[in-house]
Parts: structure tokens; sequence; C-alpha cells
């Protein structure tokens, strides 16, 4: 009897934790999102360079966005945890290099990076604080080095590419399909602008897309330089 009532109390005990896990980390997986910034400049909007300099002909970073399997996302979870730029201090020059910002007027990037925090950021506070979600975003570049598997297929800027040629590319690369975002350049020709990867909870490792994003794109696309 004692026995059978210590085994009750402990599948409650394991139940109150698995429910606590799933209420605390409440979302699915990341889209780490990046952006060629020659496609960001070449449209009818303006774009300006960031204070320090211009920005290296890479892949930028947008955002590490944690997303629902059904494809929506939660947004500004904590209004208690707003943008501090002083617990990143340490990846100023890195985030310099690699988060770009290219909005007008000219800034130092803090503003978007803080709207990436504050938007997406702290809605994986369960998972990754300040300091981590941004490192964890700067190591993920490194790792999925874009650039790279694009130019090992021959494909690099200043060309046009078939939308397929550049999936490829980056599958063979990583192992896993992306989804590509594209935008019209100043003509209204469809130009590569964004591509996204899945990540899993923890932002560390790459897996396969649960859901792909929407958006209209051209079979064959520009991959303009800049
Ligand atoms: P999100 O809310 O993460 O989808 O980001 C959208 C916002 O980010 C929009 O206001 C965009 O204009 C802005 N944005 C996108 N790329 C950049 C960039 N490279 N620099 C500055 N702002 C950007």
């Amino acid at each position: 009897m004692v026995k059978f009532q210590c085994s009750i109390a402990i599948n409650l005990v394991l139940l109150q934790c698995l429910l606590a896990l799933v209420a605390s980390q409440r979302f699915d997986f990341f889209y780490f999102v990046q952006q060629w910034p020659g496609s960001y400049c070449n449209t009818k909007q303006p774009c300006c360079y960031p204070t320090p300099a211009k920005p290296a002909a890479d892949f930028g970073i947008h955002g590490l966005k944690p997303y629902y399997n059904n494809g929506s996302y939660p947004s500004n979870c904590d209004p208690n945890s707003p943008f501090n730029p002083s617990k990143i201090s340490d990846l100023e020059s890195s985030m310099q290099k690699n988060w770009p910002s290219l909005a007008c007027p000219s800034n130092n990037g803090q503003a978007f990076w803080s709207h990436e925090w504050e938007k997406h950021g702290t809605c994986s506070k369960s998972v990754l604080d300040e300091h981590a979600y941004f490192k964890a975003a700067l190591e993920l570049k490194q790792k999925a080095n874009l650039l790279q598997a694009l130019k090992s297929a021959g494909i690099t800027p200043g060309g046009s590419y078939s939308l397929k040629s550049i999936k490829h590319a980056i599958t063979e690369a990583g192992g896993y399909t992306p989804w590509i975002e594209c935008n019209k350049d100043s003509s209204g020709n469809y130009q590569l602008y964004q591509i996204y990867l899945c990540v899993d909870t923890s932002a560390s490792k790459l897996i396969k897309c649960p859901v792909f994003p929407k958006g209209p794109c051209s079979s064959e696309i520009k991959f303009p330089s800049f």
C-alpha cells in the first residue's frame, strides 16, 4: 500500500515538472533570419549605413525569432525586460560586424537590436537571457556561414540564379532546407532578401523546419552586389 502511494506521489511530481517545462518554454522553435544587405539597400526605400562603417558584403543577422509549430509567433513578451546595452557590451564589436543596422537615419545599431530583443528575444527569456540571446545568434551565424555555402555552389553576388539552386546549395552545406524570402529591387525584379533557418529551442542547433513562412518570389532571382 505504501509502495503504491509512493508511486502515485512520484508520478504527480513528474507530471508537475512536465507541465512546468511546457508552460515555461512557450514556443516551439526559432527562425534564425539572415539578410542580404544589397537587397535591403537597392529597393525604393532608402537605406543608411551604420555610424561605424559600411557593413561588409556578407549576410547580416536580422533576428532570432521564437515561433509556434502552427506558424504563428509570440511577441513583446516582457515589458519588464527592456533592452539594456550594458549587458552585451562585450559583444558590441561582433554585433556591429554581424548584425548591422541599415535603417535611416544612420545610427549605431542599438535601436535595431533593442527592437529585436524586446519584440522577439523577450519571448525566449525562459531559455536565454539578453546576453545569451545575442551570443546564440552570433554563434549561429558562424555555424551557418551562408555566403560560403552559396560560394561553394558558384552562387555569388552580382548574378541571377534559380531559387532551386540557392535552396539546394544551403541544404547541401547545412543539412536542412531553408526558406528564402524575396523582395523587389527598384526596377521591380525579385531578389534574394532574407534566408530563414530553423533552430531548436536551446538556440544551439539547426533543425528541419516544422513549418515554412509564405511569400512571393520568382523561380529565377537576382543576388545583387553590395
Ligand atoms: P521584425 O519585427 O523582427 O520582423 O523586424 C522588422 C523591422 O526591422 C522593420 O521595422 C524593419 O524595417 C526593421 N529592419 C529589418 N532589417 C533591418 C536592418 N538591417 N536594419 C535596421 N532595421 C531593420
